[in-house]
């Protein structure tokens, strides 16, 4: 399985520099490939592969000399992320989700990471990252890697350095434990379990992210070009760096809370919720925070052996829990109150039952374990991205 680990990394002023030109480069290479793309497709009709972009990058190394000062095997994996950008493209097309949106050229400065897939272009040498083209940086290791590196990324979060190794590992077997619980994310709590648990949103999580609307409003009116708004740029990016990490271990907590106790876990399918919802309301921050924490969840649960399911959210909180009847409620009114079998209970709870039952369709006793529901692959993968973000 795989896992990926996050620390922080002090390059020197000629290493930051060094990471700085091949982020260009890199972002170079990337927009150029996509107008490659697209120009062969519109002459011949034809798609281009990775691998004829291969060849291309191969005969372009040997004129242009900036692609020399990167390692070869950080450019392929470039043309990689071009590939999976048009796989995903692909992919919209063909389920028709309305927006389709063409893979996206970077600007500067929004190309923010580089990944050496393999040792040795990469290597942990005296506590040091040993990166080839660059040199050996510092780095924090404040906790250690258990497992086999297989990738490490480099990533710019504002002024800061990180690198992510994505690590291959054996997890250790524990016994599943064999209560369900259904989730219902929330706009009042975070979220709601189905045996009435509710998990609210730390405070000081809440504090910052007021202070984040604050900082950011008075970016808003900084003037263009000026001195301030550079100065309030960077304390926009450093607050929501904050923000994003304090985030980030809240949801680890939480989810690693859930997984200890339960062996079927059942949550609402968010892409679903959010067309339900979103005639009501703006993109609010905990927006963002429901779909992470969901991924998230979703591959504690694998690793630990349980079973994750997301169902169709419609209705959850209209229809009665105990009864099935249907009870209209309107945003505001945070209290089911049933009229056919009498049951009341906190709107969420109610919504979290029905989640719940969705997925076991009333038969949460006699629930046979199978597979998780989830391919490891894909999972991995969001988790992957999820960690690097
Ligand atoms: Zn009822």
């Amino acid at each position: 399985m795989r896992k990926t680990y996050k620390y922080r990394l002090y390059p020197s002023k000629t290493q930051e520099a060094k990471l700085l030109a091949t982020l260009e480069v890199c972002r170079i290479l990337f927009n150029s490939c996509l107008v490659d793309r697209k120009c062969h497709y519109e002459s011949t009709g034809k798609g281009l592969s990775r691998i004829r972009q291969q060849e291309i990058l191969a005969a372009d190394k040997k004129r242009v000399l900036l692609l020399k000062e990167v390692h070869s095997q950080v450019l392929q994996d470039v043309l990689f992320r071009v590939d999976r950008a048009y796989q995903g493209f692909f992919r919209r097309l063909s389920e028709k989700h309305g927006k389709t949106g063409y893979p996206r050229f970077k600007s500067e400065g929004r190309y923010d990471s580089i990944t050496y897939p393999q040792e040795p272009g990469f290597k942990i040498e005296e506590g040091k990252l040993k990166l080839s083209k660059i040199g050996h940086l510092k780095i924090k290791m404040h906790r250690a890697v258990a497992g086999q590196v297989k990738t490490c990324t480099i990533r710019k979060d504002g002024n800061h350095w990180y690198t992510c190794f994505s690590v291959e590992y054996e997890p250790e077997k524990r016994p599943v434990p064999t209560k369900a619980v259904g989730i219902d994310v929330g706009l009042k709590s975070f979220a709601t379990l189905s045996d009435g648990t509710e998990i609210t949103n730390p405070k000081h999580l809440r504090k910052a992210e007021a202070k984040l609307k604050r900082v950011q409003r008075s970016l808003s009116r900084k003037k263009k070009g000026g001195g301030n708004r550079m100065e309030a740029k960077q304390a926009v990016a450093k607050l929501h760096r904050k923000v994003r990490n304090q985030r980030l271990d809240f949801h680890h907590k939480e989810a690693r809370k859930i997984v200890n106790n339960f062996g079927l876990i059942v949550a609402e399918d968010l892409k679903i919720k959010n067309m339900v919802r979103n005639r009501h309301l703006s993109k609010s921050i905990s927006d963002a925070g429901w779909g992470n924490f969901l991924l998230l969840l979703a591959s504690k649960a694998e690793e630990a052996g349980c079973r994750f399911e997301k169902v169709d959210p419609c209705h959850t909180s209209v229809n009665c829990s105990c009864c099935g009847s249907k009870v209209p409620k309107t945003l505001a009114s945070r209290t089911h109150r049933c009229p056919s079998c009498g049951l009341v209970l906190s709107r969420d709870h109610n919504a979290a039952i029905n989640i719940l039952q969705r997925a076991t369709a009333g038969t949460a006793e006699s629930y046979a374990w199978g597979e998780p529901a989830l391919s490891g692959h894909s999972l991995n993968q969001e988790a992957m991205l999820l960690a690097a973000w």
